[in-house]
């Protein structure tokens, strides 16, 4: 899937989530993403910097109010932003976890019950989808997707240790 700055014409059209004629409609490519996240069975891995898009957040909300395993990874410094979704997910019982580290989490990749990978450049914003050049790549190629599902479980493993080290410190 591709992005790219004509995709801002259609952002109109985001309230009825009807796609146009163009190919490269966003709202296509949105359709699309929604599509995977809605038929996660099992788990719904996220790791991205930066997630703003109610629409996609309400899918996420969606595979856990039908049990699906959730874990999402952000970044820090983009989660203080106003338009994070990170409320809406402790609202719903999602503990994203992020942790203010002195490098980023820059990822931005999906993984749908360890066996669909969508991975990219965009970040889950509006912006990033109606009028950036942006790309999404969805694969099934376990010889791709396994090292996705192995990065996700070394970060979240890190994160979850500074964590851990930080609770240490406020006990002692
Ligand atoms: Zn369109």
């Amino acid at each position: 899937m591709f992005f790219s700055k004509d995709c801002s014409l259609c952002r109109p059209h985001l309230n009825c989530m009807t796609p146009c004629a163009k190919l490269n409609c966003p709202i296509r490519h949105l359709r699309k993403i929604m599509y995977y996240l809605d038929s996660a069975i099992h788990t719904l891995d996220i790791c991205l910097y930066f997630f703003t898009f109610s629409e996609l957040a309400e899918a996420v909300i969606r595979a856990k109010n039908r049990n699906v395993v959730v874990r999402i990874i952000l970044e820090d410094s983009m989660t203080h932003s106003d338009r994070s979704q990170l409320m809406n997910f402790y609202k719903e019982g999602i503990k994203p976890v992020f942790k203010q580290l002195d490098f980023l989490v820059h990822h931005k990749f999906v993984i749908i019950d360890n066996n669909i990978l969508l991975t990219g450049s965009i970040n889950w914003t509006k912006s990033a989808f109606f009028g950036n050049f942006e790309n999404v790549l969805v694969t099934n190629e376990s010889a791709i997707v396994k090292p996705f599902v192995h990065e996700f479980e070394r970060i979240l493993t890190m994160l979850t240790a500074i964590e851990t080290n930080s609770e240490n410190l406020i006990t002692h």
